[in-house]
């Protein structure tokens, strides 16, 4: 299926490496220029060389935090004008509900609640007046079904998803569609950083915490990040036109609901 947005730019948050990555790479195969973001400029640079020598695309790095207002600034300032942005950034870490201060609240909403609204602020007016934007945030399956150790994801990221729900009714009448895409376990660093911590608090061994986590999926495998690109592609793409502020859920079938 040809996804009709060749000669497109868009803008990847957090791209170096996993579903942003993910993201980028699949954008780039269908002909969409990049602008690519990380902190740590090694890894950065090497991801977007993979991305041009495989694709020809152009590719812009940005080597920023993008939680933080100078990052955001940076990034924005390289990439100018977009017609696709894809947000996201580090999840906040793990803990307990009575452990957490109001800066590690603050954190969480900086980093999965203000930052991709700061983003979709500083971009969409440009989309709008073009008549032309599509936006996807990764999120995670926690908005649906709550992760009760990663509280600050759950409540950050419905927070996210609450902004969304509304403001993609107000600008899908100027072709900016807006939409959330949710993914379960995927194979990437993070989900290695959390089978790590199941090995450590339980005791078992690595091989064992992922065959553990697994068989709480119907799929019986974690997700990789190309299959997670490929649909962020499509809801990037001219077909997703009708699809306003959804929430995509990529879980191999893990949360066990009906709608
Ligand atoms: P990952 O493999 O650890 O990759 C994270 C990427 O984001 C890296 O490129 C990292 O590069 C970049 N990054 C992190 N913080 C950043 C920041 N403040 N500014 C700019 N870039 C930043 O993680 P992932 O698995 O792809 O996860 C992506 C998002 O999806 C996270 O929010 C995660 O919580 C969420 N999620 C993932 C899963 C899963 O199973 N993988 C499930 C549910 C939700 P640098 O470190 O160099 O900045």
């Amino acid at each position: 299926m040809d996804l009709g947005i060749s000669g497109k730019r868009a803008l990847v948050c957090a791209s170096s490496k996993g579903l942003g990555f993910g993201c980028a790479q699949a954008l780039a195969r269908e002909g969409v220029s990049l602008v690519m973001n990380a902190r740590t400029e090694g890894p950065l640079l090497d991801a977007a060389e993979v991305i041009r020598a495989e694709t020809g695309v152009d590719v812009v790095t940005v080597a920023a935090d993008i939680t933080s207002e100078e990052g955001r600034a940076e990034v924005l300032k390289a990439t100018g004008e977009v017609d696709i942005l894809v947000t996201n950034a580090g999840g906040p870490p793990p803990g307990m509900w009575s452990d957490w201060s109001r800066d590690d609240f603050i954190d969480a909403f900086d980093a999965n609640l203000l930052t991709p609204i700061a983003l979709m602020q500083a971009l969409m007016p440009g989309m709008m007046e073009r008549g032309w934007g599509r936006v996807v945030n990764i999120t995670s399956v926690s908005v649906k079904a709550p992760i009760a150790v990663l509280g600050l994801s759950n409540t950050a990221r419905t927070g996210l998803t609450g902004f969304v729900a509304g403001t993609a009714r107000q600008v899908a009448g100027q072709g900016v569609i807006i939409n959330n895409l949710l993914p379960g376990l995927h194979d990437t660093d993070r989900a290695a950083a959390l089978d790590k911590g199941a090995t450590e608090a339980q005791g078992i061994t690595l091989d064992e915490a992922r065959a553990q986590r697994m068989a709480t999926i119907p799929s019986g495998r974690y997700g990789t990040k190309e299959e997670f690109g490929a649909t962020c592609a499509f809801m990037c793409s001219q077909h997703a036109g009708f699809m306003v502020g959804q929430n995509v859920l990529l879980d191999g079938g893990a949360t066990n609901t009906t709608l």
